[in-house]
């Protein structure tokens, strides 16, 4: 499935080519309408056929550690090595990287993995989701997207996937999630999302979160270059030699996922932590006003894991307050 723009022996991305056995890395200029961003691409040819390999990180820009760990992956891979393509883009959302901004793009104030796939003529994070998902997640065989816990976020390392219904692209998604080794595998949509948009076109899409609250220390970031290698050589696109860091784990399987919202502007005061096991009707928190008195209680719909909890004081209506996956 490698591109064919200039030939067989080519891969060829958005102006990028790459030769057998060629690293090539490139900022490319996107028009997003009102401004021009410069996306790093990364295209790493193997010197042998085998899948091609979608790999976006930074798309939300605060996430540091998925940020950190790509392109370490990525830049230090021997395309030797490598059987079939890489096809990434090493920091997906430059404008909210250089605003160090929380879940928005700045400048629309959109969450690019809510836009997806996008649309050429809409609005800049509309715009850069669709030449992503044109150029990154259209013809992969397999599409991979790292993330963390946002600059406000703390979270349990995890792992996700979306069922297309072919049983064998379903297969490969489960093997890469589970040969990526995080604690938790959690099975579900998220409608806008990167992984989403891989799977209406029938690709095989996983999610890693590792780390978060706007540091990237390398106990977090090891974790996440580690398990991207182990998804590489599960996927076949290196051999097993190239697993190399600290050893993965067998994930717990989740299939059900509460995700808790704030109905109120206000501090918020988590009675849990992230990681927590947690009964149906426990208080997880609550949401105070400046003097602190009680503005929204909340508590657990469902028993499970708190896999990602917001940390800070700050909290706005609609934001996220945390998620709780089931067993
Ligand atoms: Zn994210």
């Amino acid at each position: 499935m490698s591109s064919s723009a200039a030939g067989p022996q080519r891969l060829v991305v958005a102006g990028l080519s790459a030769t057998p056995g060629e690293r090539v890395t490139g900022l490319i200029r996107v028009d997003l309408g009102e401004t021009i961003v410069e996306l790093p691409l990364v295209l790493i040819h193997g010197v042998r056929p085998g899948p091609r390999v979608g790999l976006t990180a930074g798309i939300h820009g605060a996430e540091y550690v998925s940020i950190a760990a790509a392109r370490r992956v990525i830049m230090e891979l021997d395309p030797a090595t490598v059987q079939g393509s890489i096809v990434a883009v090493l920091t997906a959302n430059p404008p909210a990287f250089a605003a160090r901004s929380i879940y928005l793009n700045p400048l629309d104030r959109r969450n690019l993995n809510r836009v997806f796939p996008g649309d050429p003529a809409g609005s800049p994070s509309e715009r850069l989701a669709a030449w992503l998902d044109a150029n990154v997640i259209a013809g992969s065989d397999l599409f991979i997207d790292m993330h963390c816990g946002d600059m406000n976020e703390a979270l349990v390392p995890f792992t996700g996937l979306e069922l297309t219904g072919d049983a064998a692209v379903d297969a490969l998604s489960r093997r890469v999630a589970e040969a990526y080794g995080l604690d938790y595998l959690v099975i579900g949509p998220l409608p806008g999302s990167t992984t989403t948009a891989a799977a209406t076109r029938g690709i095989a899409a996983v999610l890693g979160e590792v780390g978060g609250r706007g540091q990237w220390p390398e106990s977090d970031v090891g974790v996440h270059a580690a398990g991207l290698r182990r998804a590489l050589v599960a996927a076949g696109v290196l051999p097993v030699s190239e697993a190399t860091g600290p050893a993965g784990r067998v994930s717990t399987l989740l299939t059900l996922e509460a995700w808790l919202r704030s109905e109120v502007n206000g501090y918020w005061h988590p009675a849990v932590e992230v990681g927590e096991v947690v009964t149906a009707g426990q208080a997880l928190g609550e949401v105070r006003d400046a003097f602190g008195a009680v503005r929204g209680a909340i508590s657990a719909p469902i028993g499970g894991v708190v896999l990602f909890l917001v940390t800070s004081l700050a909290m706005n209506e609609g934001d996220p307050l945390l998620a709780i996956g089931a067993e």
